[in-house]
């Protein structure tokens, strides 16, 4: 008899992708005591060393609208500690965040296959831990099914929807003339490294054998011009993506194989000196199970970016609509050609937490690809930084409802705005929306020793739509609040400027393109991570007694991040923040000069 082993939570995530991940470390800071159940040995999902997708998100399309919050804590650390992209750092570094947050049971290898479910409430769930061949057994008031393929659909009875909506279901303009079971297909990915001499391959007798161009299907696949990713070694949209996932796996196997086969023995890619170093043996998967909330969200509120009372998120990344021939289908021509529908946006959409929710299951929520939307709405919120900010919206709204007694319907009627409040105050962004000013910052007078910064209480941490919403200072000039007496003084609050739009750094030096992890390919001429020069990087913040004596009360003289909000517990007559150095190099000297410390909010509370 095997053993098992019983847990008590407020919150259960099963599924330990970016959105996954996200939920989890969520609510633990929000003070719920969260299990995160996760099958493989690795977190991350499409985002680990187990399949190498890099994260994307709205701002990797349009200006100044990269996600914060959580995303932006990792990404900086990332990029700070794993300048040269290493999957084992990345991983190291998912595994750290989630492991040693306080109020976290992390279970690794552990698979969600049954859940006990009365009256449309699911009291438990049960996974299989591999490692230990132990069953755990978790009670929880909410759970988050952040699995990608829905795992508490088939065993809950929740109500989830496979395939392409018809276009008289929701009246989108890419919605089909009638509905089919087809989805976007899955990928495995190749990895390839230069050498200074030319190397041979020989594939294996099972991989295809693609002689030309035609075979390939016109798929980009040129080292000289480092045109592709290979995200078009793409099956299993006109199969059943979970029932035919292995069947599907072998198949990717043989065309990536043969794909590599192709590039080095049939014709000149460029590929001479290069070898292959790495294939993916688990396929990252794009679509499957869609769960039915309150809200399906359509590709008119991706398009036209409805506003929603519940905004609890947002996206921004272009409608990216791959069809389910995948690999077989041509790509001559524009935008993938006949392989991949795509249009862009211009602007952040709201997200609803009506559609973070099911509608027939009262204790479950989800985030990540399978949220209640649309096949065409998540061909754009199936990004990893949009589903990391469902991830953190989930667990924000988890958190504050298991607190209060409430499942997650009541609490998004009745507790939307402590929720939305939360979640500005984590430096999330949610478009139409301001954060609200601490009464304390509001009632002090602010002062700089150096220009106007009166925009640092305007409730807008960020760059965004013209405005610069922040605070240009100078290294060595204080911003203080000066109190009427002497007053208690809990904690500050600051947000620093990351540089959003470093993915738009056209040949940066640094290689700031894509803050996540590795290239598909990487050359002699790969460059590093950077860091992003205008991050304040050494500060302190002084409080003055009633004598009008300064004494530092913290300082870090190797910040790395943008947001930060720490406990000073003081009593004080003014409180300042003194920006002394910034990640200032040379090549930033025409955005910022040297000493300009440039930050969106400074605030005690
Ligand atoms: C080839 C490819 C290219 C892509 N390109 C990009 C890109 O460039 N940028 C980008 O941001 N996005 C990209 N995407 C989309 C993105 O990767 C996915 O939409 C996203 O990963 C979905 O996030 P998720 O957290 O819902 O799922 P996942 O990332 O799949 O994470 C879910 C995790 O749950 C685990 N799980 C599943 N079932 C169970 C269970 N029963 N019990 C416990 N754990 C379980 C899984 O192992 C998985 O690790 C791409 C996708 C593919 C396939």
């Amino acid at each position: 008899m095997l053993k098992t082993i019983v847990h008590e939570a407020d919150l259960c995530v099963i599924g330990g992708g970016i959105a996954g991940m996200f939920a989890a470390i969520a609510a633990a800071r929000h003070g719920a005591r969260v299990v995160l159940m996760h099958d493989r040995p690795v977190l991350g999902g499409n985002a680990s060393s187990e399949i190498r997708m890099w994260v994307s998100g709205a701002g990797t399309r349009v200006r100044d609208l990269q996600e914060t919050g959580l995303l932006e804590e990792l990404m900086l650390e990332n990029m700070y500690r794993n300048p040269r992209r290493n999957w084992s750092v990345w991983d190291a570094l998912l595994y750290e965040k989630v492991r040693f947050e306080e109020n976290i049971d992390l279970l690794l290898n552990c698979s969600c296959c049954d859940a006990k479910v009365r009256g449309g409430h699911i009291e438990s769930v049960k996974g299989f831990q591999l490692t230990t061949y132990t069953w755990h057994e978790v009670h929880a008031a909410i759970f988050a099914d952040c699995s990608g393929d829905s795992i508490l659909a088939p065993l809950t009875g929740a109500e989830y929807r496979v395939g392409r909506e018809a276009k008289a279901e929701y009246g989108e303009e890419f919605g089909l003339d009638e509905a089919d079971p087809h989805t976007m297909g899955s990928s495995i990915l190749i990895q390839c490294r230069e050498t200074d001499h030319p190397v041979s391959y020989t594939p294996p007798a099972w991989a295809y054998d693609f002689p030309d161009d035609d075979a390939m299907h016109n798929k980009p696949h040129n080292l000289y011009a480092m045109n592709t990713n290979f995200y078009w070694i793409e099956l299993g949209g006109l199969q059943n993506t979970i029932d035919d996932a292995e069947t599907i796996r072998d198949e990717l196997l043989k065309i990536a194989f043969g794909v590599w086969d192709h590039m080095k023995n049939h014709g000149d890619h460029g590929a001479e000196n290069w070898e292959l170093e790495w294939v993916g043996f688990l396929p990252g998967k794009r679509e499957s199970r869609r769960y039915l909330g309150d809200y399906v969200l359509r590709q008119q509120d991706v398009e036209n970016c409805t506003a929603f009372p519940d905004t609890v998120a947002y996206g921004g990344w272009q409608i990216d609509n791959h069809l389910p021939g995948g690999f077989y289908m041509d790509a001559k021509g524009s935008k993938g050609g006949a392989h991949l529908q795509k249009r862009r946006l211009s602007e952040p959409y709201p997200i609803p937490l009506r559609s973070l929710y099911s509608r027939n299951i009262d204790n479950l929520m989800f985030a990540g690809r399978n949220i209640s939307a649309t096949h065409v709405g998540i061909s754009s919120t199936r990004v990893m930084g949009t589903c990391g900010v469902c991830g953190q919206a989930v667990g924000t709204a988890a958190a504050i409802a298991a607190k209060a007694g409430m499942l997650p319907r009541q609490a998004a009627q009745e507790k939307i705005g402590e929720i939305q409040d939360a979640l500005l105050e984590d430096d999330c962004f949610l478009p139409g929306l301001r954060r609200k000013i601490s009464p304390l910052a509001a009632s002090a007078k602010l002062s700089c020793g150096y220009g106007d910064c009166s925009a640092l209480l305007n409730g807008l941490d960020r760059r965004i739509w013209g405005c610069d919403n922040g605070y240009f200072g100078k290294t060595g000039k204080a911003v203080t609040y000066t109190f009427d007496e002497v007053t208690r003084v809990e904690g500050f609050r600051l947000v620093l400027d990351s540089d959003l739009n470093r993915e738009f750094v056209e040949g940066n030096p640094d290689g700031l393109y894509s803050s996540s992890v590795l290239f598909f390919a990487r050359s002699f001429n790969d460059t590093t991570f950077g860091f992003p020069k205008c991050l304040v990087k050494h500060y302190k913040i002084e409080a003055q007694d009633e004598k009008g004596e300064w004494t530092t009360v913290f300082e870090d003289n190797d910040n790395r991040q943008r947001f930060i909000k720490r406990a000073l517990n003081i009593s004080a007559k003014a409180v300042r923040f003194v920006p002394l150095s910034t990640y200032f190099s040379e090549a930033r000297v025409e955005d910022y000069g040297s000493s300009v410390a440039h930050l969106f909010n400074f605030e005690v509370f």
